[in-house]
């Protein structure tokens, strides 16, 4: 069974479904992302997904439990991390934890046997009496995490797990997610990071608006949506060269002093530009941002 089947659901809020028929089914073991513009619709999916709001149509089961009659039951067996850290600043990093666990009904004892690990998990062994206003940012995601991990759930879902956070400590959440992923569990996870999604995610669900418009393992959607070259072109003289560029590329799209040339033929269009000789550019494998962008667009939203 799918630790989370969602069938059709719509969420409206005045009127306005953000979202919109959306159905999803997570693979036991695997990690699946959700991304999408501000207000796509990712965190309100979550809480759908976690039975804390109602849909208003649409059905949808939580580690085989329905939603969302049942969810308080299902999310025994989930560990949540929300986008916003929730941690109590009056209590230490044991005592978040031990709150925590009472939460989920483990006695004092069960819950401080489980703490060393978890503490050696988020990197935090040394941290234990530390009280969470001294405790740097990536700490307090790591320590959300931890947290997220004392009732040793089958699925964690996480909202934006590295947002504000500095290379040195994305790459440590990273670590502790694959981890997890290593020892069977299913995560959940919402990004803004496409690197993110590329490293962590088997598959991946690109929402816009409420609903689900691509869904594939990242390989499959860079394969199928883009083609395999991109070259960056900027500087002075770009508007006189744009049209070659047009000729030369499948696909050209201009954003402010940057003309994204998309191809399969990239020698092409950097022997163009070393015969230019003045812009400069930069010549990288298509990604999934580059995905991102042509099937959600470049302008700003909210
Ligand atoms: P995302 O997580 O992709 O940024 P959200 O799910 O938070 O998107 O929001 C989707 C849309 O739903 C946004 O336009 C947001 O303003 C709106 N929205 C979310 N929650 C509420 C709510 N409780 N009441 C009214 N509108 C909401």
């Amino acid at each position: 069974m799918p630790p989370l089947m969602l069938k059709g659901l719509t969420k409206r809020y005045g009127g306005t479904a953000v979202v919109d028929d959306l159905s999803l089914e997570l693979v036991p073991g695997r990690c699946h992302g959700l991304l999408g513009p501000n207000g796509a619709g990712k965190t309100t999916t979550l809480r759908l997904a976690l039975g804390l709001i109602e849909a208003d149509a649409g059905e949808g089961r939580l580690l085989g439990h329905r939603l969302p009659r049942e969810a308080a039951q299902a999310r025994q067996r989930v560990g949540v991390v929300p986008q916003a850290d929730s941690l109590d600043p009056d209590f230490s990093v044991r005592e978040n934890l031990l709150a925590y666990g009472r939460y989920f009904g483990l006695s004092r004892r069960e819950a401080e046997a489980r703490i060393p690990a978890l503490l050696d998990f988020a990197g935090l062994a040394g941290k234990a009496d530390a009280r969470v206003p001294t405790l740097s940012g990536g700490m307090k995601r790591r320590l959300t995490l931890a947290r997220a991990l004392i009732n040793d759930p089958e699925l964690v879902v996480l909202d934006e797990p590295t947002t504000g956070l500095d290379p040195q400590a994305r790459h440590l959440v990273w670590q502790g997610l694959r981890r997890l992923i290593q020892q069977g569990k299913t995560l959940l996870l919402t990004t803004h990071f496409m690197d993110e999604a590329e490293r962590l995610c088997d598959r991946i669900s690109i929402i816009d608006r409420g609903r689900i418009i691509a869904e594939d393992s990242p390989r499959a959607l860079i394969a199928r949506h883009i083609e395999p070259h991109v070259v960056e072109v900027f500087g002075e003289g770009l508007a006189d060269w744009a049209g070659c560029g047009r000729r030369l590329c499948r696909r050209c799209e201009q954003a402010g002093e940057t003309l994204f040339c998309y191809t399969e033929d990239p020698e092409a269009v950097t022997d163009a530009l070393d015969r230019q000789g003045q812009l400069r550019y930069l010549h990288r494998p298509a990604n999934l941002e580059d995905v991102f962008l042509k099937l959600t667009g470049r302008d700003l939203r909210e």
